[in-house]
């Protein structure tokens, strides 16, 4: 039996909310409009038009890349990027590749079994969405809508070894995004797209063997920058494409898939072949979609109608004094001023909202000598809908149950706890179907606690924890 190393690179596709295009004025709200409605002559490739950069899309994609600790490039240029399809009127996308606006970034997730991995950031770079093809039946219609729309593109090296990885960092790209304000980055409006490189390679005695007539695993990457450190000759001699995967959980179950088809093809002793594979959910597999004999051919260059870009010091200097606190900083902060444990900080930053939230009962809660950790405790245990009611009359509510002596979440656990282990036949009869025996378990809880529980809550806890138990 032959040990195997997964090797997986992402290439994740970002499309910012701007107010207009990427290099015209049309507006790039285009999500659910009426087809080729938001178009001008630059976006539909028409002879003669010139496109004019979106500055507001570039200072977008520099604090990306700033967010996912890279460089920023003092000089970046657009380059062509040339192919034929119809989503593309112009024969050509707009893109970055030899010299990118963001370059050699870190982002750290955690794998399977809880340790924390590096992942390299190969590159964050700017280019221009593409217009969206429908196919029906023999027909297919083409909406320019979507051309022309800032995207961004952020490529890792091959640096993923198991899908807890995958499914952790997507997710913070994800938050990132929304932190920054630039992009929903929303998998099922298409804001947000990834696609994964997943290949196998053999592993002795903790080693990977060397293989012979490997390739560059990531796409645009290595061309022109030397921060490169995975050595191609340790790289397998394929890769396979996983694309148009439309949620999170459809791409771990793709990969996954992918890493089961690949080692039980090379146990067999088959050959595996360069392709892009799409994910059916019907059937739980991976299908070919495109095999590719060889690397695709862009023919790249410098686009004329578009200068060099220089981007001085004092830009970025500016454009990191303007972005938002981001996740990791604020989790340490609050950690640091407020007494969290981690996890807490971690559940509470989840959304730029809930964190300001908390922030915002905590401060109103200091007139009532409210403690924080009595904030974050109940703000992660409790649900509620936090548009209805606000900080403030949140606090008032905390502060009404402290001076009833109502007892908090963590004490009023432990009786229900306590309940269920000395009430087995109440629970088991809930658990056939008899629902007042909730009600039972309350009464116990009320007269443990001499009246101190809110019997609301402890019904609530009650159903939680003997939901959980079947
Ligand atoms: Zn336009």
């Amino acid at each position: 039996m032959n040990n195997y190393e997964p090797i997986i690179g992402l290439e994740v596709h970002v499309e910012l909310s701007t107010r207009s295009k990427m290099f015209c004025s049309c507006s790039a709200d285009y999500f659910g409009k009426e087809s080729n409605t938001h178009t001008c002559p630059v976006c539909l490739g028409l002879p003669g038009a010139l496109p004019v950069p979106n500055k507001a899309a570039l200072e977008n994609c520099m604090k990306l890349g700033l967010a996912l600790g890279c460089k920023i490039s003092d000089e970046s240029r657009f380059e062509r990027k040339n192919y034929f399809y119809p989503d593309l009127p112009k024969g050509y996308q707009i893109s970055q590749y030899r010299w990118p606006l963001c370059k050699s970034g870190i982002v750290k997730v955690r794998n399977k079994i809880g340790e924390v991995r590096e992942i390299r950031i190969n590159r964050v770079h700017q280019e221009e969405d593409t217009g969206k093809l429908t196919h029906s039946g023999e027909n297919t219609l083409i909406d320019y809508n979507r051309s022309g729309v800032p995207l961004v593109e952020i490529v890792t090296e091959p640096d993923f070894r198991d899908t807890e990885e995958i499914r952790d960092y997507a997710k913070k790209i994800q938050q990132i995004c929304r932190y920054l304000g630039i992009s929903n980055a929303d998998m099922e409006k298409g804001d947000m797209r990834l696609e994964a490189n997943v290949s196998v390679r053999k592993v002795t005695a903790g080693h990977p063997e060397l293989v012979e007539g490997s390739l560059a695993h990531a796409g645009p990457t290595s061309v022109g920058d030397s921060s490169s450190t995975t050595r191609n000759d340790m790289l397998p001699p394929y890769r396979v494409e996983l694309k148009n995967i439309n949620s999170f959980r459809f791409m771990v179950a793709a990969v996954e898939y992918e890493i089961r088809r690949q080692i039980e093809a090379l146990d067999k002793g088959e050959r595996l072949i360069q392709e892009t594979r799409g994910w059916n959910e019907n059937k739980k597999q991976t299908y070919t979609q495109r095999v590719k004999e060889e690397a695709n051919d862009y023919r790249y260059f410098a686009d004329p109608d578009l200068t060099e870009m220089i981007v001085d010091s004092d830009s970025v200097k500016k454009t990191k004094e303007e972005m938002q606190e981001l996740p990791v900083d604020k989790q340490k902060r609050f950690v640091a001023s407020y007494g969290l444990s981690e996890t807490q900080a971690i559940m509470l930053t989840d959304t730029r909202e809930f964190a300001d939230y908390f922030e915002e009962a905590v401060r109103v809660g200091k007139e009532y000598s409210l403690q924080p950790t009595k904030v974050a405790n109940t703000l992660i245990n409790k649900k509620f809908n936090r548009d209805e009611i606000l900080p403030a009359k949140f606090v008032e509510m905390l502060v009404g149950e402290q001076e009833k002596g109502v007892l908090p979440d963590e004490e009023l656990e432990k009786i229900i706890a306590q309940a269920i282990t000395d009430n087995p036949q109440a629970v088991a009869d809930y658990k056939k179907g008899k629902e007042s025996s909730v009600q039972f378990l309350v009464g116990q809880v009320m007269k443990f606690t001499h009246g101190k529980a809110d019997p609301n809550r402890a019904k609530e806890l009650l159903t939680e924890k003997l939901s959980s138990r079947v």
